[in-house]
């Protein structure tokens, strides 16, 4: 088969990563874990029920502390830009284990159906109460991603180990501090001591500087259940067909378990409520849920209305 060259590249990027592979310290798993429960100690007592910690609510806390209270008091609803992004993750996993090569619509469908009778999945009952046009933009958007991941991605071979939507999750103080993160694509697998997996995020729209975090924090969370690392981080822009690799090392591995101490440490402050949130303006003001009702929103407009007038 012959490959574009966008195929081509993501093709190098994986086979870079046959060549000079690390082998960690076995102690490597223990010692994060070590370093997490002695971090996070001083504020751990104060929990009374577990509180869990995934990537969106890090990064709001880290931006705007008033913002994660405010998401973390309204009830996770669905919605098409949330339905998006499972449909669209379902569907390429079901591409990865097809070997007929039916079309993204094809499989939209197929992973509408499935969502649709997954009895775990809570997106089921939105699923089934969407009109017809809200369906039809939803298949509309999500085989477009998918169209995209197909044909800018080289067909996964068996032997890469592909897996999606794969769980992660870390357990602290008896399970009163969760972890936890779910990876698009993981290529691979450790071999023993040796890093051989490669996490890849799929992304649509622009770049962002909090992807690299994510990344990372995937990254702790990978070692932290299996004591190896993986190898490579990859952010793969859908839009652009722009791949964006980072090679993993100690220091990514420890920018990553600092940034999880600060948001942890912060989470459970906010939901012990052994301090108030500070409100700080920042680009989610843009569409933060009490945006009407706060005035770190006016302040961010302005600041960025003058900062418009100035360039
Ligand atoms: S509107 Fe802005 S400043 Fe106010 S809580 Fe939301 S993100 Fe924070």
């Amino acid at each position: 088969m012959t490959l574009t060259p966008a195929q081509t590249q993501v093709l190098a990027m994986l086979r870079e990563c046959d060549q000079g592979r690390f082998e960690v310290d076995p102690r490597m798993r223990e010692g994060l874990r070590a370093r997490l429960h002695e971090d996070l100690a001083p504020v751990a007592g104060a929990i009374t029920q577990p509180v869990f910690v995934g990537k969106a609510a890090m990064a709001r806390v880290l931006a705007c502390e008033a913002h994660e209270v405010a998401e973390a008091a309204v009830p996770f609803e669905w919605s098409l830009a949330a339905a998006r992004g499972t449909v669209a993750h379902r569907a390429i996993q079901l591409s990865v284990a097809r070997t007929d090569r039916p079309s993204p619509l094809g499989l939209v469908d197929d992973a509408l159906a499935r969502l649709a009778d997954d009895p775990n999945i809570r997106i089921a009952d939105y699923l089934l109460g969407l009109t017809d046009a809200e369906r039809a933009e939803l298949r509309g958007d999500v085989s477009e991603i998918v169209g995209s991941f197909l044909e800018l991605w080289p067909p996964l071979e068996r032997g890469w180990r592909p897996q999606t939507e794969s769980p992660r999750r870390a357990e602290l103080f008896d399970g009163m501090v969760i972890l936890s993160g779910k990876l698009d694509l993981t290529l691979g697998a450790p071999d023993g001591l040796q890093a051989g997996r490669v996490v890849v995020d799929l992304k649509t729209g622009n770049r962002h500087a909090g992807h690299v975090d994510e990344l990372r924090f995937y990254a702790l969370l990978d070692t932290l259940r299996c004591g190896v690392p993986p190898f490579r981080l990859v952010r793969y822009y859908l839009d652009a067909g722009d791949l964006v690799a980072e090679d993993v090392s100690e220091d990514v591995l420890e920018a990553a378990v600092r940034r999880t101490v600060d948001a942890t440490r912060k989470l459970i402050e906010l939901r012990t409520g052994m301090r108030s949130a500070a409100v700080t303006p920042n680009p989610a003001c843009r569409w933060c849920c009490i945006r009407n009702e706060c005035d770190g929103a006016t302040a961010f407009e302005e600041a960025d209305q003058e900062a418009r007038t100035r360039q």
